[in-house]
């Protein structure tokens, strides 16, 4: 249980306005409610955007390595709070704790090599073509920007846009997911225990349609990073787009790993079983098509089945459980209409295809670990995400098929490809539309030094993580100096 969530203003936690709250609870056992949280306002949202202009001035003057030793801190309270944030991500989002434990770990990695980019927020020098002319570039902070994210990742999607933010210079308004408040609010403690000064990180709790909404409309936010589904993403892109906002969108994907004839078919069914039902398939980077050479098709589906009829269903804190329940209501209905859709659209049911409710499963929103196999390429099952527990194996003739039905969708986060063929590996890293790519490992995973995000329709406005997510959150600016102290002989273009 936790205590009523309010928001972060100015330093202060606060109620919204007129005291509105929300329920917020537990997705193994719907019946738990955990505590409330803080319904805000477009009121309570524009207190935040004023908040974080009147702080905006005083902390872009805080030394950038000075603001990189305060995340350094960060990093070390949430080492400190590790469990805590793991049990409640749990709690609140479903996952199994020792997924939690993994989410809370990527955080501190995220941490750790963004304090460090304090201490190199390099520009360049350049030659000028002018004599006794020095020029050099260098980043400037964008001023406020929001920060919206989604409830599957809670902490370490916060974390990598926060982070980031606060390094360039900016200062920040984060509006959470709805029904993942209580990570967000340990988020942002930690954050605020590591001296963040008030009024730089500012939280909002609230819905996307009035907090969100407000963000995005406001002309004193400079710049949106925003983590989410492409209907939303879409809109708000367009919207910043009118305000001359910088906006950054992470969305969907349909990830795919090819499994070739020469490819290691136990080494593929471990990764695609990891990558399709880890988080309960509730990963952007999450498996969900197999695209397999038709001659190995039948042993690798068998592979694949054995492994997912193993995995343990149940409450994500019980020790011993593999996969926790979707995270709500409205998901467990998004998966269960996908199982309608597969039916009427013929695919081979291997395993799964329900909705779990024996014993205390029938309070939360489990579902089995689920595989199709024979599904067509253009159906919707192979094209539209699903987010949650549900694998489409797709059969293909050959190599260039292989490649055509992997890259034939609109989303392009992740994909993989077993192989031990070094030249189809080549060829696959040179043709696949993904952002990101694997060769004989999951779809899943990503390290906090590396850049992170999607082609396609899967993302817009540049990578997160590593040192383009400075990029983002910041400005270049580039200076001349004439030294020459005296009227120029030589034109200026
Ligand atoms: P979502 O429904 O799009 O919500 C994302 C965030 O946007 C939430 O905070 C939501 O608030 C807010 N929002 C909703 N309507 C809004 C509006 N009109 N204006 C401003 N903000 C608004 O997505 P989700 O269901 O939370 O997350 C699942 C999706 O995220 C999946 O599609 C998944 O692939 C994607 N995802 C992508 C990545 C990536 O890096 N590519 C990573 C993780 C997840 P409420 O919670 O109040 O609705």
């Amino acid at each position: 249980m936790h205590e009523l969530l309010r928001n972060f203003i100015d330093g202060e936690w606060v109620e919204a306005e007129g005291g509105r709250t929300l329920e917020n609870r537990n997705p193994a056992d719907a019946r738990e409610v955990l505590g409330h949280v803080a319904r805000s306002t477009k009121g309570d949202t524009k207190r935040a955007i004023d908040a974080a202009k009147r702080s905006f001035d005083a902390w872009r003057k805080v030394p950038a390595p000075k603001r990189g030793a305060m995340v350094l801190e960060a990093m070390r309270l949430m080492i400190e709070r590790k469990e805590q944030l793991a049990k409640a991500l749990t709690l609140e989002e479903g996952k199994t704790f020792v997924e939690s434990l993994g989410e809370v770990q990527k955080s501190i990695n995220v941490l750790e090599f963004m304090s460090g980019e304090g201490r190199r927020l390099n520009g360049t020098t350049i030659p000028s073509e002018l004599p006794k002319t020095f020029a050099y570039t260098a980043r400037a902070p964008l001023g406020v920007v929001g920060v919206v994210t989604p409830w599957n990742f809670p902490v370490c999607i916060p974390t990598w846009k926060i982070a980031p933010a606060l390094i360039a210079g900016n200062t920040v308004v984060f509006k959470p997911a709805t029904i993942t408040p209580w990570t967000a609010k340990l988020v942002t403690e930690i954050f605020a225990d590591a001296g963040i000064p008030k009024g730089v990180l500012n939280l909002v709790f609230g819905s996307g349609g009035e907090v969100g909404q407000t963000i995005i409309e406001s002309t004193d936010i400079r710049a949106l990073s925003f983590t989410g589904s492409n209907e939303i993403g879409a809109k708000l892109y367009e919207t910043g787009a009118r305000t001359l906002k910088k906006v950054q969108c992470e969305m969907g994907g349909k990830n795919p790993v090819i499994v070739l004839e020469d490819a290691d078919l136990d080494l593929a069914a471990t990764a695609i079983v990891q990558g399709a039902f880890g988080s309960t398939g509730q990963r952007c980077t999450a498996t969900s098509r197999v695209v397999v050479s038709e001659t190995v098709a039948d042993q690798l589906v068998e592979k694949i089945a054995v492994l997912t009829k193993k995995i343990r269903v149940g409450n994500g804190m019980a020790p011993g459980v593999d996969m926790g329940p979707t995270v709500d209501e409205g998901q467990l209905n998004t998966v269960l209409a996908f199982h309608q859709i597969g039916r009427e659209e013929g695919a081979k049911l291997i395993c799964g295809g329900s909705r779990l409710t024996e014993g205390d499963l029938a309070h939360g929103y489990f579902t089995a670990p689920t595989v199709y196999d024979h599904v067509r390429p253009e159906s919707r099952l192979a094209q539209e995400e699903v987010f949650g527990p549900v694998l489409s194996v797709i059969r293909v003739k050959n190599w260039p098929e292989a490649l055509k039905v992997a890259n034939g969708v609109k989303f392009g986060l992740s994909s993989s490809i077993f192989t031990r063929d070094v030249t189809r590996a080549m060829e696959y890293a040179e043709d696949v539309d993904t952002g990101m790519l694997h060769v004989n490992s999951a779809t899943v995973g990503g390290e906090s030094q590396m850049p992170f995000g999607g082609t396609k329709a899967t993302g817009v406005g540049g990578r997160e993580m590593g040192q383009t997510a400075i990029d983002f959150f910041s400005e270049w600016k580039t200076v001349y100096i004439d030294y020459t102290g005296s009227k120029r002989e030589s034109k200026i273009y």
